[in-house]
């Protein structure tokens, strides 16, 4: 059985879960394109926002007992995982205001006769998602995708099954009808014939450059869209105006929440050549002062990583650094705890050859680079393969016109990183396409369907 719940702190099996058959997977295509079906002729917008309000009641009202169980599948710390249900929570409240506003039919008045866009839903979806923010992966995209009136399969990742199937069972008793999100636990074959099927009009894929490129072949074949939000290596600028105390104030979130973990994280971090020894004092400040274990324990402040394969994967990365010319510019000391834990590591003196110039370390890592110019930095910060977020820390005028230079999907000021309902999520190059959150990601599963009046 592929798909397990091992909790990555005491390395137990808590439960393991069948494979979905083939008979279950055209049940669950039948339920959900006769759902679209229903929906398109039929669209009532209101009764899905009452289901949508009440998920964010029941979020609420069982914040703790749910984010308990991200906790068991994957490791995060408890606080986080209760202010990840609050976000979820917030998705409700927030689409629910907006849908109305956001499906509204769009005027254009032309010479010759005047026309509207009417934003209509597309079908049925297929939804891949990954395992480091198990309840909000699902909702960003659940959300906006079940108002537009677009139902979803769910295919989540092999080590967050717990998580995934309580978040449906959360929205079959919020009252979404059967076949509105139907968690799958599939092989990735299944996932290739579930895209192939004509009645999949779409699919959304949060994961690593690997997955992501797997899915969305498997989708251009079948000429299905979709959007890819993947990995990156994201730079961190300190410009030599940045404000120190809110700096070091910064480095925890930046580089420790959820492990390390978010593919928004700061990997990189670009210093300029004179505050190379202040700015690895203040990193190893937060980084030696870290409390690692209990995930449950609320006193605890860095959490193992999600699963063994992860923690070696980490390990096998910073070992390739230092054998390619990296310097191990400090190392927690290990802890003596049977979870997956990885001390929080500095490495510095990366160059361009080096094996992990060009990767995403998941976990946490903060790597240093020095740069002598301006224009060093920012071609040091485009210089990867990625283009997720990025971080300029500086005074407010002088940072915004070194993140407009940036390759990047999202640019962070004199923060680590954000996600809001309001603001849009997404990368370009090798980090993706397409975005969720936000006006813009509720509207790429929106058939933009033109009507045109002669005069
Ligand atoms: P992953 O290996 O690509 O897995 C993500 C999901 O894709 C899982 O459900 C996985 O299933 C599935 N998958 C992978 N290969 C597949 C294939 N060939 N066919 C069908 N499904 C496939 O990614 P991960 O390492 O677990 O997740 C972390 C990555 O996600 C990091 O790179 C991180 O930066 C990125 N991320 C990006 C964003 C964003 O918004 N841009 C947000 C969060 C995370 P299995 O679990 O069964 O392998």
């Amino acid at each position: 059985m592929a798909y397990k719940t091992v909790n990555p702190y005491t390395n137990e099996v808590e439960h393991e879960y069948e494979n979905t058959t083939n008979e279950e997977i055209e049940q669950t295509l039948v339920k959900a394109h006769a759902l679209y079906k229903l929906w398109r002729q039929d669209n009532d917008l209101e009764a899905r926002k009452a289901v949508i309000i009440r998920l964010g009641e029941l979020l609420r009202e069982r914040r703790t007992e749910l984010a308990e169980l991200m906790v068991r599948d994957m490791g995060k710390l408890i606080g986080e995982a209760e202010a990840e249900v609050d976000l979820c929570a917030s998705f409700c409240d927030y689409y629910v205001d907006k849908a109305n506003e956001f499906l509204q039919p769009k005027p254009i008045y032309t010479a010759s006769g005047n026309a509207y866009v009417l934003k209509q839903s597309l079908g049925a979806l297929m939804a891949v998602e990954p395992w480091n923010f198990p309840f909000y992966q699902i909702a960003r995209v659940f959300i906006p995708n079940f108002l537009v009136g677009n139902p979803m399969l769910l295919k989540d990742a092999a080590n967050c099954p717990t998580s995934a199937q309580a978040f449906c069972d959360l929205i079959a008793e919020a009252g979404a009808p059967a076949g509105s999100l139907t968690n799958l636990f599939i092989s990735y074959d299944q996932v290739a014939d579930i895209i192939a099927d004509p009645r999949i009009a779409g699919v959304c894929l949060t994961g690593s450059e690997r997955g992501g490129k797997a899915v969305a072949t498997e989708a251009a074949k079948h000429l299905k869209k979709s959007t890819m939000e993947l990995g990156g290596n994201d730079a961190f600028i300190v410009l030599n105006d940045a404000d120190l105390d809110k700096l070091q104030a910064t480095i925890q979130f930046a580089r420790l929440f959820n492990a390390g973990q978010v593919c928004t994280s700061s990997k990189r971090f670009l210093v300029p050549e004179d505050m190379k020894d202040q700015f690895i004092a203040m990193v190893k400040e937060v980084f030696s002062n870290v409390k690692m274990g209990d995930p449950l324990d609320r006193s605890t402040t860095l959490a193992p990583l999600s699963s063994k394969k992860a923690k070696e994967k980490l390990e096998k990365q910073v070992a390739d650094a230092i054998a390619g010319g990296a310097t191990l510019a400090y190392q927690h000391e290990s802890v003596d705890l049977p979870g997956q834990f990885f001390p929080p590591t500095i490495l510095t003196d990366i160059d361009e050859n080096n094996p992990i110039f060009d990767q995403e370390l998941f976990g946490p890592v903060a790597e240093v680079y020095t740069y002598k110019t301006e224009d060093e930095a920012i071609a040091l910060a485009n210089n990867s393969s990625y283009g997720l977020g990025n971080t300029v820390f500086g005074e407010v005028k002088h940072a915004r016109e070194v993140a407009a230079k940036i390759e990047t999907g999202m640019s962070w000021i004199n923060d680590g990183w954000a996600s809001l309902p309001e603001i849009p999520f997404g990368g370009v190059k090798h980090s993706g396409y397409g975005r969720e959150l936000s006006e813009i990601g509720f509207t790429e599963f929106v058939n933009q369907h033109l009507v045109y009046e002669a005069q």
